[in-house]
């Protein structure tokens, strides 16, 4: 389907960009500052147009954005993450350049960056762990944008808390392999994904395995409808006597926790960089607003207390791009846990996006409000990221737990628990 809206009001605004000016990148590596540029003259071109209507029909197959998936896809966007040998761009800093990607994606729509978050860092970056066999089966195509990729850990009973004990997503192994029970819950791309990269129980232990899911006894639900990112579709995904080789098992069996915990901290850097590019998009349409939008004979922006909220809201910004970026440095320097910063990132930046978005639509007035006016089909960006906003402080830990691992590098388990 066409993914851009026939109306041309119905059109993301272009407004003046403002980290250029004021946010001075000097400690981002040359190769990432060069990502950004490559990234956001795509999502300027491609991403702009595309995502009024990707954030505001109704969640369903047929309005998945599978054009501009394609067009991230050929542009080489999905290779970003990646080391060359399976097709990737071989960069130094691929987590960092990554980050960035998704900030520049949520830029003009959560929706999107949520959908590449899913498939390239939590599906895509299980799959590092996996045979060269699987690579060249799931991981290519991955990176190519041939097969969608999904990643599954939370059930209807199980999600923040994922013990064995509490996991009702069983794979019992026999001579013919893994004959998989069980159902996941909110599975972001089900719907039109190819694959799942799935945890379950194995013998008292965890272990990922890739299913595909149009594999006999694997059944994915109707979309959810949700409150905002209707880009982005989730589903639940039911196994009902899934069988699978062993050869399908992702690292080791038993070793499943550890390689989902150590794919959700990568994607929460993620995750905090897209609550960085809704802050700056609220920012930039805000300061266009308040320097536009006449109250009492005077510009908005001469009231003084907005100009304090946008003193504090720019200094927020910096913070929380600063803390994505430094936590994913680490992680491009070898550590997979880079705590506390990937959880106070997630925390502080996804927290920022919430708050300035109720700021933004304040701002905004009654326009913030609208959908769209029908007056004049008018419509303001600060409306898609109030509603798109919430969810990053629920998705790939939420911020509760977040503070707790914070709390961890503070007191210790023994006293967090
Ligand atoms: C749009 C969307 C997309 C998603 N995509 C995926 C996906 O692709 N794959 C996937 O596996 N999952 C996905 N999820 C699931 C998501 O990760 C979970 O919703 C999230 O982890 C929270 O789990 P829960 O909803 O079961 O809440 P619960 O675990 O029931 O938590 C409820 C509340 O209790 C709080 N809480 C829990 N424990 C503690 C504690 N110890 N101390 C203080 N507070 C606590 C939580 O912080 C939360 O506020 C998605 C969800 C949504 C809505």
């Amino acid at each position: 389907m066409n993914d851009s809206h026939d109306s041309l009001s119905a059109r993301q605004t272009a407004v003046e960009r403002h980290q250029p000016r004021l946010y001075h990148d000097l400690t981002t590596p040359h190769e990432t500052l060069a990502i950004r540029e490559e990234v956001r003259s795509f999502a300027d071109e491609h991403v702009r147009p595309a995502a009024w209507a990707i954030g505001h029909r109704e969640e369903s197959v047929e309005n998945f954005p599978r054009e501009l998936f394609k067009k991230m896809a050929d542009a080489g966007l999905f290779r970003i993450p990646f080391p060359a040998e399976v097709g990737g761009r071989g960069l130094k800093h691929p987590a960092t350049a990554t980050a960035v990607l998704i900030e520049e994606l949520a830029y003009y729509s959560n929706s999107v960056a949520a959908i590449v978050d899913v498939h390239c860092i939590l599906a895509g970056h299980a799959l590092e762990h996996a045979s060269p066999e699987l690579q060249k089966c799931y991981l290519e195509p991955l990176l190519a944008g041939e097969r969608i990729g999904s990643f599954a850990t939370t059930e209807p009973e199980a999600s923040t808390d994922l013990d064995v004990k509490v996991m009702q997503t069983h794979a019992v192994c026999g001579d013919a392999g893994f004959v998989i029970n069980g159902r996941k819950r909110f599975i972001t791309n089900a719907p039109v994904a190819n694959f799942v990269v799935l945890l379950c129980t194995d013998e008292g232990r965890m272990t990922e395995v890739v299913v595909d899911l149009d594999a006999p006894g694997v059944r994915v639900g109707p979309p959810d409808r949700k409150l905002g990112n209707q880009g982005q579709l989730t589903a639940d995904i039911y196994f009902d006597n899934v069988r699978v080789p062993v050869s399908n098992v992702v690292g080791v069996r038993g070793a499943g926790l550890k390689i989902a915990l150590q794919t959700l901290t990568y994607g929460r850097i993620g995750i905090a960089a897209s609550g960085v590019g809704m802050a700056q998009a609220t920012f930039d349409h805000c300061v266009d607003r308040l320097n536009n939008r006449k109250a009492f004979g005077k510009k908005l922006a001469q009231f003084q207390h907005w100009q304090f909220k946008l003193a504090e809201r720019a200094t927020e910004i910096e913070n929380a791009r600063n803390l994505y970026l430094k936590a994913a440095l680490r992680m491009d320097a070898g550590d997979a846990f880079p705590e506390p910063e990937a959880a106070m990132a997630k925390w502080y930046a996804t927290q920022l996006a919430g708050e300035f978005a109720r700021d933004g639509v304040q701002i905004f007035g009654g326009y913030g409000f609208m959908r769209e006016l029908a007056a004049d089909d008018s419509h303001y960006r600060v409306e898609e990221i109030y509603r798109d906003c919430k969810i990053s402080e629920i998705y790939e830990g939420t911020n509760e737990i977040q503070k707790l691992v914070i709390a961890r590098a503070i007191f210790g388990k023994e006293v967090t628990g």
